[in-house]
């Protein structure tokens, strides 16, 4: 069930959006997703550093320089996907070449893969540094910022392998280990920037793999203004889920 800060969220971020239309510019939609960032983030801040929280949740693992996670697909919304793009375009060019080398070789290697042929191939996100640090942490996804671990361990075996922590947490032996709140935060963020999407420009509410989107943004520079205008995404820039999204 949705806590009434949840739904403030929502709200919040469906407002700030739903601002940029009905004449959307990249630059408007990137503000306003920088907006319900920082709202959301100053919401997890708040809530995590609240003694109450703090006596009865455990303590997250993750650190900077861990990246276990971030060897699987990840599912961002159209406005998620135009920002890291515009990111990276505002890189200057020693940065910006190599990691868009680095986009299309992962983006060329993934594309049409399952959510389990990926987890399978263990191929790093493109965007996950050699240090394990996330290269576009300040605009990186909702879905990587509400994925908080309590054990690092369970996270390297999910990346040894996947199917032998499947099976153990069907059968009861192993318990999930991410936090639930910043999930809910994150995620009510991500419902609001739909929400939004859904009533302006309802053809691109769908989920997209991140690294095979942003690719296709760089490589087609009308392509953003055409999403925001209404058009469809591709079906091969979708998440390819076992499960329907
Ligand atoms: S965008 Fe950053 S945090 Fe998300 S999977 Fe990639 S490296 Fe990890």
């Amino acid at each position: 069930m949705l806590s009434a800060s949840d739904e403030f969220l929502i709200e919040a971020a469906r407002e700030e959006l739903s601002r940029c239309w009905p004449k959307p510019t990249i630059d408007r939609l990137c503000a306003a997703l920088d907006a319900v960032f920082s709202v959301a983030e100053a919401s997890w801040a708040s809530r995590r550093t609240n003694l109450t929280y703090m006596l009865s949740s455990p303590a997250p693992a993750c650190k900077a320089g861990c990246g276990w996670c971030c060897h699987q697909q990840v599912g961002v919304s159209v406005p998620e996907a135009i920002r890291v793009a515009v990111h990276i375009q505002s890189l200057p060019v020693d940065q910006r070449a190599p990691m868009a080398a680095r986009l299309a070789q992962v983006a060329g290697r993934t594309q049409g893969m399952t959510t389990d042929d990926r987890a399978h191939a263990r191929v790093a996100c493109p965007f996950l540094g050699t240090e394990g640090r996330c290269m576009i942490y300040a605009v990186r996804p909702l879905r990587c910022r509400g994925l908080h671990s309590i054990d690092v361990d369970f996270c390297i075996a999910c990346f040894d392998d996947i199917e032998a922590m499947r099976a153990k947490l069907a059968a009861g032996q192993l318990k999930p280990v991410f936090l639930d709140t910043p999930q809910a935060i994150f995620d009510s963020a991500l419902a609001g920037v739909l929400k939004a999407l859904s009533k302006a420009a309802p053809k691109a509410v769908v989920s997209l793999e991140l690294a095979v989107a942003v690719n296709a943004l760089l490589e087609q520079p009308r392509l953003a203004e055409r999403w925001l205008a209404g058009a469809r995404p591709d079906r091969t820039l979708h998440l390819q889920a076992e499960i329907p999204v």
